[in-house]
């Protein structure tokens, strides 16, 4: 076993990936950059042909090299690319971009905002990744392919775009920025005021080019799609797959920092554009196909009323765009989530009644984030989101709570959503979001003059017995 082990800490390229298309029976190897089938226009997913050679190895020498890579002194090893042979292994170390990404903590929540809620669980806060939020994992696979193309080719240069909500753009302007500026361009295409301060800021600093159009997300895709199926530009949004292999990555530590015991595994996580879920849901299947866990876990998908086809669906059966609404959410604020269809698939192929989806209001997303904030934890209104979800399904018995481990993705970090927080806490709401704000959830700074005496008096201090 340690010679196994030792002789495949270190990897080589040996993988034969393949987009394939999720509709026809099109396929083509992955040598460039791809985005939807060329044939029918059906969704790509990424296959390795060579997936066999994977299974010569037991898994626990698999969960073994795993664990053990964390130790090395390798940054291509660190992050996402710990699970190498899962993601993208045609391209070798030397390519691999680590800019911190992935490994993020799971924390046990609060125990009184558990009884809130309804259940113990845990939060995986991946808004401590380096761009503050999941979409890191993405997107330092498909730069690292760029990085790669790049050295193969040093005539080439490369327009990297996005259609975003915010955190993409973040992200892809984040790696983007890493690559050399002679070469790399990195343009961002946003719904104008529909991405906060941080976010917008974000993207500046780290140079992009940015682009404001009027209209929301799906406006901002459709215009990027155009783009893509016309212009050399490459893709970075979840609609190429190479998004999807990295962000498998957070099914793999989810299994990993559980000891790769996923039996009665409830994964809760927030919804947009449906990228994150349908990674999420691939990720665990590459496991089990590896026998690396023997269970699926349960996922709970968790949307706001005003922006749910996916709840929609999963209720009636029918799959529709929705026209979205205003959201706190603003992240997840997609009416029309282009991974869709993969998310069908995965459901009918592999996970049925294991996939549940569940919507919350306005004001629950809210209270989930001030509340958990205010219970130690560092959450965003998509993380409270995910919280509200969980809350209304204990309560409405679409979980059963008896032997679960519920994992709750914090999908990014608190900062980047402080004008929710300020617009709850100074009542400031407009009325499209039918948000009821309630007091004690509210907090304010205190003015007093800078004199010791007066503000001992406000704190209400007692003296010190003088002996
Ligand atoms: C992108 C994003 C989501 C939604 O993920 P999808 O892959 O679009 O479903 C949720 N939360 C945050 C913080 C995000 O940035
Ligand atoms: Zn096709």
């Amino acid at each position: 076993m340690e010679d196994k082990v030792n002789g495949l800490l270190i990897p080589e390229p040996e993988g034969e990936l393949w987009y394939s298309c999720i509709e026809c029976d099109f396929s083509t190897p992955l040598d460039r950059f791809l985005y939807a089938c060329p044939r029918c226009g059906g969704l790509l997913r990424i296959e390795d042909k060579n997936f066999d050679r994977l299974l010569q190895v037991s898994p626990q020498v698999w969960r073994e090299v795993f664990d053990r890579r964390r130790f090395l002194r390798i940054d291509a090893l660190k992050g996402a690319f710990t699970f190498y042979e899962l993601v993208l292994p045609v391209i070798p170390l030397e390519d691999i971009i680590y800019l911190g990404e992935g490994r993020t903590p799971i924390v046990r929540a609060n125990e009184e905002l558990s009884l809130l809620v309804g259940v113990p669980f845990f939060l995986k806060y991946e808004g401590l990744n380096p761009s503050l939020s999941f979409k890191d994992r993405g997107m330092v696979v498909a730069v690292s392919f760029i990085n790669h193309l790049l050295k193969k080719d040093p005539q080439r240069k490369v327009l990297g775009i996005c259609a975003s909500t915010g955190d993409t753009s973040a992200a892809a302007a984040l790696y983007l920025s890493y690559l050399p500026k002679d070469r790399v361009i990195s343009a961002v295409l946003l719904p104008e005021g529909k991405v906060t301060e941080g976010q917008l800021g974000q993207v500046l600093g780290a140079g992009a080019v940015v682009i404001e159009i009027p209209g929301v997300f799906d406006d901002c895709m459709r215009i990027v799609e155009e783009l893509s199926a016309k212009y050399e530009v490459c893709l970075l949004n979840s609609k190429n797959p190479l998004r999807i292999q990295g962000q498998k990555t957070y099914a793999f530590e989810v299994a990993q920092q559980l000891g790769w015991d996923t039996r009665g595994l409830v994964v809760v996580v927030p919804i947009g554009n449906a990228g994150n879920v349908t990674a999420i849901m691939e990720g665990f299947l590459d496991l089990k196909n590896l026998s690396l866990i023997e269970e699926l876990p349960t996922i709970l998908g968790v949307q706001s009323e005003h922006a749910n086809p996916i709840v929609k669906w999963r209720k009636t059966g029918v799959y529709e765009p929705v026209k979205v609404r205003p959201s706190v959410a603003q992240a997840a604020m997609i009416g029309k989530p282009v991974s869709f269809p993969k998310v069908k698939r995965l459901v009918e192929e592999h996970y049925g009644e294991k996939f549940k989806a569940v919507e919350v209001s306005e004001e629950e997303i809210m209270e989930g984030m001030l509340l958990a904030n205010r219970y130690g934890h560092v959450v965003c209104t998509q993380g409270g989101e995910a919280i509200a979800g969980l809350r209304r399904a204990i309560r409405e018995g679409i979980i059963d709570r008896e032997g679960k481990v519920f994992v709750v993705n914090s999908t990014s970090h608190q900062l980047k959503f402080l004008n929710f927080q300020q617009m709850y806490f100074q009542d400031a709401f407009p009325p499209e979001y039918g948000i009821r704000t309630e007091e004690s959830l509210k907090n304010r700074p205190i003015k007093l003059p800078p004199d010791s005496s007066r503000i001992a008096e406000f704190l209400g201090l007692r003296r010190k017995n003088e002996a």
